[in-house]
């Protein structure tokens, strides 16, 4: 038996329509119907993975019910998931619980709903919610399916609830945005008050309408909107604790530091990813697989050397940074020392950082530890 903690994230794999920029797994064509069945899968397979890998009720110490779109669950749906949940692991040291919401489906019952399973028994109940910007033209070119109308309705419900944790998660770097349209994002975003904002740099993913549509993102303009938010974010006191992420002092998120930390957990649905023992386990992509076969798992062993290079990668990413108590950074003293002169890195109470300027960068300095 195992008596170590854990986070725990549960994938629910449905979109209302496919956001144009998105390579996460997520079905949006009549999936109504597989609803149910997703929740009988999700039972058995947490159950069978469990006992299949000697765990009896583990401790949880964060839960993410990310996706896809978990706010397209109905009431009951989340009252069974959560059931679920509550039945296989131990929750009474839960620190944080979030569920990934977007404007388009949001409405005072399910909030209710949430409020009344999650927010009152726990005090870190956090809503994530998918606004990506206040530009309609954006909100379109982006492929998403609800307006600013839609954001500005759902904050109004958080006020009414009295929910007052919740992210915004937004985008920047799309062809024809400008940099005022970043600064016309940040100063809408201020104004409704977020204790937490995730600002991405959009990427263009294989497998996405994107990609096919074959068009390119403008990296130094990329890099002028992120510098602009950095400042503007750092001085409305949101701390920029990971390259992509700030918060309000107390509202970081527990569930993403477990991750950066290297720490365990665990992952359920189709697609969701299960770290644990130096064993990385991740599930079949496919809705109609999961239900069906249910446990179709890719097992990857994680080898010392991969092991450390992830945690380099993982550290670097947070402000809280590299250890170079750590024994793992003696074996890349040339690489350290090379970005130190360059001013790439930083030391700060013996701990190593990718410096402001660089930020941006980070990817191409921390491949070169790769
Ligand atoms: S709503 Fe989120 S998960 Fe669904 S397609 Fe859009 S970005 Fe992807």
């Amino acid at each position: 038996m195992k008596s170590r903690k854990y986070g725990l994230y549960i994938h629910v794999p449905f979109c209302k329509s496919k956001c144009y920029y998105c390579d996460f797994y997520s079905v949006s064509d009549n999936f109504q119907n597989l609803i149910d069945d997703y929740l009988v899968s999700l039972s058995e397979e947490i159950f069978h993975f469990l006992k299949n890998n000697n765990f009896q009720h583990p401790q949880i110490i964060t839960l993410y019910i990310g996706g896809g779109t978990p706010s397209i669950l109905n009431e009951k749906q989340f009252i069974n998931l959560f059931s679920l949940v509550k039945k296989n692991f131990n929750i009474e040291d839960i620190k944080e619980i979030t569920v990934e919401m977007n404007p388009e489906s949001i409405n005072e019952n399910n909030l209710k709903v949430l409020k009344d399973i999650f927010y009152m028994s726990f005090n870190n109940f956090r809503i994530s919610l998918g606004v990506q910007s206040f530009n309609e033209k954006v909100l379109k070119f982006l492929g998403r399916v609800h307006g600013v109308k839609q954001i500005y309705n759902a904050v109004e419900l958080f006020n009414k609830l009295n929910i007052k944790n919740y992210n915004f998660d937004l985008i920047f770097g799309c062809p024809e945005q400008k940099i005022e349209d970043v600064e016309y994002d940040l100063n809408n975003s201020i104004k409704l008050n977020p204790v937490h904002i995730s600002y991405y740099a959009l990427s263009i993913e294989e497998n996405t309408v994107f990609y096919k549509k074959k068009y390119n993102v403008d990296s130094d303009l990329q890099a002028d909107m992120y510098n602009l938010i950095v400042k503007v974010l750092e001085e409305k006191k949101y701390v920029q604790y990971e390259i992509s992420n700030f918060a309000k002092k107390g509202f970081e998120c527990l569930h993403n530091i477990n991750y950066w930390l290297y720490k365990e957990y665990f992952g359920f649905g189709p697609s969701a990813v299960s770290f644990f023992d130096n064993k990385r386990i991740k599930n079949i992509s496919n809705i109609e697989e999961y239900i069906r076969d249910k446990f179709l798992y890719n097992t990857e062993k994680i080898d010392k050397e991969t092991a450390i290079k992830e945690k380099i990668m993982l550290a670097l990413r947070t402000k809280f940074g590299l250890s170079l108590e750590n024994e793992l950074v003696k074996r890349y003293s040339r690489i350290i020392e090379k970005f130190l002169k360059e001013e790439k890195l930083i030391l700060e109470n013996n701990c190593l950082k990718i410096s402001d300027r660089y930020k941006f960068l980070s990817n191409h300095i921390i491949l070169e530890f790769m």
